[in-house]
């Protein structure tokens, strides 16, 4: 028997659907209101005020409430892959180091993942590490002519400049595999075959933390701000690993003067107009950046160039100034970004956001009176100076 209601019932019902659909509205409109409230006062508090520590705008930002993957992935992604180089031996520190990123950031995120190595991972690697990923992981090899010391390298003379580094003390002054890995990561890793469908990699090391929550797209903020370099701690290099690498790069700049962006960093490296080189660089253990940067016409003439130095055999240049120094160079310096919501730990030195909403808003577990900052190691000052 269908169901009859009279005029006054059906009115009654219609004010009760009404006042029902209103109440959902507005207090969703309330909650997300004080959240947005909050978040401001979060903001405002923070204390920086140039570019060089802009924050990461409110709108990349994903709520917990859309965490799940895959059905609330979002909508937006970025062409980019975490990436680790890893020996079979760092098992368990590379393990370490996915979870805590998994865990901090891309279990929101769901970007995939590529290992690196020269020697094939062993399937107990294999095994462990896609054992704590979610989403997609891909293990490659490194082809043997990107990663061993080339034939045209004179090793008598390479071989005396590693015996004078290991008579100075100087950290991985005997070793031909960390030349190797050095040389690797500045001018080779972007073009395995693995990488080259993406745009955007994240370097993660073995062994490092991630003390922060990352619920923000980092790719996604450089992408839409044309962001091209990203680094969390700055610091001196040895100046003994990389004796003659700035006459390599003033020789190269001559050569090629068109490479040089004109709002460059320059004034971050160097404190006498480039002739000379300070040491500061961007500690290259964290790099989120655009590989279309280093394979680009400028890096690439400019790694060749450097390569045929010798300087990665004979000294010991590592990849964090050769990238610094491009990346300070080839383009504007608001190119560069510094990462200060990314709370990041490379044994000896941590990163902890100082800005107060950044940390708190980050529940990180780090503390921010034991930043690398402003210890008298670091490079902040000189990345601060070119701001004012
Ligand atoms: P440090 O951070 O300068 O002390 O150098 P690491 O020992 O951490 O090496 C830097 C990165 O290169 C890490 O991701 C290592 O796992 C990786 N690595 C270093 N040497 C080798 C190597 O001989 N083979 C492979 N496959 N990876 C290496
Ligand atoms: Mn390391």
């Amino acid at each position: 028997m269908p169901l009859k209601l009279t005029t006054t019932t059906r009115y009654v019902l219609l004010v009760i659907v009404i006042i029902i659909g209103l109440h959902s509205i507005l207090s969703f409109t309330h909650e997300d209101y004080s959240r947005a409230t909050s978040l401001k006062h979060i903001a405002s508090q923070l204390s920086w005020g140039s570019s060089s520590h802009d924050q990461v705008p409110d709108e990349y930002y994903v709520p917990d409430s859309a965490s799940a993957l895959p059905d609330t992935l979002l909508s937006r992604r970025a062409n980019a892959t975490l990436l680790m180089l890893a020996r079979n031996a760092d098992v368990d520190n590379a393990v370490r180091s996915v979870r805590r990123l998994e865990d901090r950031f891309n279990k929101k995120f769901g970007y995939p993942w590529v290992f690196l190595n020269e020697e094939p991972f062993s399937d107990e690697f294999k095994t462990r590490v896609s054992n704590v990923i979610n989403g997609e992981v891909t293990f490659g090899l490194v082809p043997r002519e990107h990663w061993y010391q080339p034939d045209w390298i004179d090793e008598d003379r390479a071989k005396a400049g590693r015996e004078k580094m290991v008579a100075d003390n100087i950290i991985y002054g005997g070793s031909v595999s960390y030349r190797n890995m050095c040389r690797f990561n500045s001018g080779f890793f972007y073009r395995h075959p693995l990488l080259e469908q993406y745009k955007w990699y994240w370097r993660v090391e073995p062994d490092v933390h991630f003390h922060c929550d990352i619920d923000f797209d980092p790719f996604l903020f450089m992408e839409d701000h044309n962001k091209t370099y990203a680094f969390t701690i700055t610091m001196y290099e040895f100046r003994a690993t990389i004796p003659t690498l700035w006459d390599g790069v003033k020789e190269f700049v001559r050569a090629h003067p068109e490479y040089i962006a004109r709002d460059n960093a320059m004034g971050y490296m160097s404190d006498d107009g480039g002739n000379s080189y300070n040491l500061c660089h961007f500690w290259s253990n964290f790099e989120i950046a655009n590989m279309e940067f280093w394979r680009g016409e400028a890096y690439s003439k400019f790694f060749e160039f450097l390569d045929r130095k010798g300087g990665f055999y004979y000294e010991r240049w590592g990849d964090a100034p050769v990238h610094s120094i491009a990346a300070a160079l080839f383009q504007s310096k608001e190119q560069i970004h510094f990462f200060d919501e990314i709370g990041y730990e490379h044994n000896p030195y941590t990163h902890c956001p100082k800005g107060e909403g950044a940390w708190a808003r980050g529940r990180c577990g780090c503390d921010p009176k034991r930043s690398f900052d402003y210890d008298g190691y670091s490079c902040m000052r000189q990345w601060d100076r070119i701001w004012d």
